[in-house]
């Protein structure tokens, strides 16, 4: 069985002032002063030189920067895929640094809805059976709770509908609602989105943006990585990398409606 006696923080963080202190929420996610570093060969590559921020419950936010800057290797960290060479990553609260693998992965189960550029749902599968599976480990849903709550998930992201439609029987954006919904089932504590509009054409990935923007009006921390700078304009917060150091933490002060700029978008022409 999983070891679950996790490094509770029962004393508060030092407080710094930073982009997001305004808000005086929770904080979801706290990085202090972490550095990646990856040995090839003779050489060390730093891919993270130093990062630190906090992100407070509620918050959405961008991770951006130019190939190479690191958002790769933050979003491993942030998604508990790997640690540190050294500095900390505290997730809810929970200390990842010292935690083995196994205690990692659980506590990804747990805390961090992931959305992947390629969906990456099970194929022949329906999209009930997809978003159930993040239940299975969850020995709290018998399996009617677990299709209840996949069910529920499917109709908050617009797919009440399709629900037993098999992934290959379905559009890029439905199979991102999808996984959307198979992120959010577990109810966690961030959503991780890595370049989750990369794969699909521009309304599409507006029709995907308005769906992360209710998220966010619900409530939802959502973390979304992209090299793309315009999804920065409708996020509340935007991260910019460069050489594995943060170049720009910034607050959006004007954030831009998805489902204007949908409305604007030309109306798609049948040939
Ligand atoms: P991005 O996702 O922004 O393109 P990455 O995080 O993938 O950037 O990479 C940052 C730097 O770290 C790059 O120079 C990359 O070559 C290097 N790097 C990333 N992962 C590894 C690894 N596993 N081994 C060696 N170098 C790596
Ligand atoms: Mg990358």
């Amino acid at each position: 069985m999983e070891n679950k006696t996790y490094d509770k923080v029962t004393t508060p963080l030092p407080h710094r002032e930073g982009p997001g202190e305004s808000l005086k929420g929770r904080i979801v996610i706290e990085l202090q002063n972490v550095k990646r570093y990856f040995q090839v060969g003779s050489e060390t590559v730093k891919a993270l030189r130093g990062v630190s921020f906090k992100i407070y419950e509620g918050e959405f936010v961008t991770i951006q920067g130019t190939s190479g800057s690191g958002k790769s290797t933050l979003l491993n960290q942030l998604g508990c895929l790997d640690t540190p060479t050294s500095g900390e990553y505290y997730l809810d609260g929970i200390s990842v640094r010292t935690m083995s693998k196994s205690q990692r992965a659980h506590l990804r189960n747990q805390k961090i809805g992931f959305v992947f550029q390629n969906y990456n749902l099970l194929a022949k599968t329906t999209a009930v059976e997809n978003v159930e599976l993040p239940l299975m480990y969850n020995s709290k849903y018998n399996a009617q709770q677990r299709r209840e709550a996949a069910v529920r998930a499917l109709q908050a992201v617009g797919l009440g509908d399709r629900l037993e439609h098999k992934s290959n029987q379905m559009s890029g954006g439905q199979m991102q609602r999808v996984a959307i919904a198979r992120a959010l089932v577990n109810n966690p504590a961030v959503l991780l989105a890595d370049e989750a509009t990369g794969n699909l054409d521009t309304r599409t990935s507006f029709e995907m943006l308005v769906l992360f923007q209710e998220l966010h009006r619900q409530g939802h921390t959502i973390i979304f990585v992209t090299h793309n700078p315009e999804i920065a304009e409708y996020a509340s917060r935007n991260i910019n990398l460069r050489d594995g150091k943060i170049r720009e933490d910034t607050i959006n002060p004007n954030i831009k409606s998805a489902a204007e700029a949908l409305a604007a978008l030309p109306i798609p022409q049948d040939d």
